[in-house]
């Protein structure tokens, strides 16, 4: 007869993670079992992603409540928006929006494995947490009784998945990697739509004059671009985000990711219950899909948390309770977020004549109209709160 527990997260990503972290953190006695596909031995885990991520300051606030920010994490002051051989530009500065930084970029492997480590040191603390290695159980259900909550943190990149409700493939890759351009402003990130997708260039880990790369386009542009020799990739580089950055030197670390839009509606069946990229993965145009991810494993902490002090007989009920009350309150962020993403994927993609001077037109009119700036500013720091 296997043990039961309160809860059992399945995945042991950033979000699987930080959710552990914050249920133990409030109820140090919980029976919690966490099923992490890794090796206990952090040094044998092979290719953790190095990618760059945008990070927000809401969730660089949470990420510190388990002390799990990653120290080498460059800060953006200044993001500069532009459309590809067409008019419409905005800036946003960290001093209009009264903030000391508008984000920040870390490593993929940065954030998995602070949020890893601050788990493994709590860990002493909490006698009921079960860690479990290598493992990627398919039939969970004999640790689970009916008062058990099964927290869906498995995560993926989009052609990984199963298709849920909202399905739909963008047709665009994008490029990942970095680059040198010692001329290139401090602390600024350049965002430049063009005809067949988003460019971002953000603050790299490596300091000034390095530059992740993240470059969308339909997969057999990036393929093409791919088998190009360095110096011709970077000279359709520095084509296609100009002069402002200086001159590109080096290139590096190239990969590439499919792109696409996979989200569950409901993201509570029963006692089950869907966070981070396993209930939205997300185009990464507006750098959401880890912050949105972050504030579902957040919220859904506090919703479990009084659980753990309800008399055994009443648990079920409860927990169905805490379950409806967490897809409540995510309903607002998770629609803007996922709608704005959306909408961004799809509007800064086409060259349609019409499209591409409204796209000119909001890009002017962000620099005219402070508040909308600032609105903007505030949804990608904190989401809708
Ligand atoms: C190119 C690109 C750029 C991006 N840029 C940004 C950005 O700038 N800002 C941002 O916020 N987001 C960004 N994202 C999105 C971000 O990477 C994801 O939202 C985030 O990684 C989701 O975290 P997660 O823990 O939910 O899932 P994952 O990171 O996928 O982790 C899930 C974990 O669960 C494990 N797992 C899977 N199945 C099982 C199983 N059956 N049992 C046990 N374990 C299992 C997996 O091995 C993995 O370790 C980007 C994504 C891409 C592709």
């Amino acid at each position: 007869m296997s043990k039961t527990y309160d809860i059992v997260i399945q995945g042991a990503g950033p979000v699987g993670l930080a959710c552990a972290g914050w249920l133990l953190q409030s109820n140090p006695h919980l029976h919690l079992l966490l099923l992490d596909k890794n090796p206990s031995d952090t040094q044998k885990i092979s290719n953790i992603d190095q990618r760059g991520i945008a990070i927000s300051e809401g969730s660089k606030l949470l990420l510190e409540t388990l002390l799990a920010w990653p120290q080498n994490s460059p800060a953006i002051h200044q993001v500069n928006i532009s459309q590809k051989s067409a008019f419409g530009r905005a800036t946003m500065t960290r001093n209009e929006i009264g903030q000391d930084a508008l984000g920040y970029v870390v490593r993929y492997s940065d954030i998995y494995l602070s949020l890893r480590h601050s788990l493994e040191r709590a860990k002493v603390n909490y006698k009921n947490f079960d860690w479990q290695f290598n493992a990627e159980i398919k039939n969970i259900y004999p640790h689970m009784s009916l008062e058990t909550c099964l927290i869906h943190a498995e995560g993926g990149l989009f052609q990984e998945q199963i298709a849920n409700d909202q399905h739909h493939d963008y047709a665009q890759t994008a490029l990942v990697g970095w680059i040198e351009a010692p001329d290139a402003p401090k602390n600024q990130a350049w965002e430049r739509f063009t005809s067949e997708g988003p460019l971002a260039l953000l603050p790299h880990h490596k300091g000034p004059g390095h530059l992740n790369m993240v470059w969308c386009a339909k997969p057999h542009t990036n393929l093409f671009r791919m088998g190009l020799p360095a110096i011709e990739l970077m000279a359709e580089l520095q084509k296609a985000i100009g002069s402002r950055i200086g001159k590109i030197t080096q290139i590096h670390d190239l990969r590439t990711y499919p792109l696409g839009l996979n989200v569950r509606t409901q993201i509570v069946k029963d006692n089950e219950v869907w966070i981070g990229n396993a209930a939205q993965t997300l185009h990464p145009v507006a750098g959401q899909g880890l912050n949105l991810g972050l504030r579902d494993a957040a919220t859904l902490s506090g919703c479990l948390t009084p659980l753990v002090n309800e008399p055994k007989e009443l648990r079920q009920v409860s927990l169905n309770l805490a379950l409806q009350k967490y897809a409540t309150l995510r309903q607002s962020d998770r629609k803007t977020t996922i709608g704005m993403t959306d909408f961004m994927a799809r509007v800064f993609a086409t060259n349609l004549k019409p499209v591409v001077f409204f796209r000119g037109i909001a890009l002017s009119s962000l620099e005219w109209l402070p508040p909308i700036k600032k609105a903007l500013a505030r949804q990608m720091m904190f989401g809708q709160r």
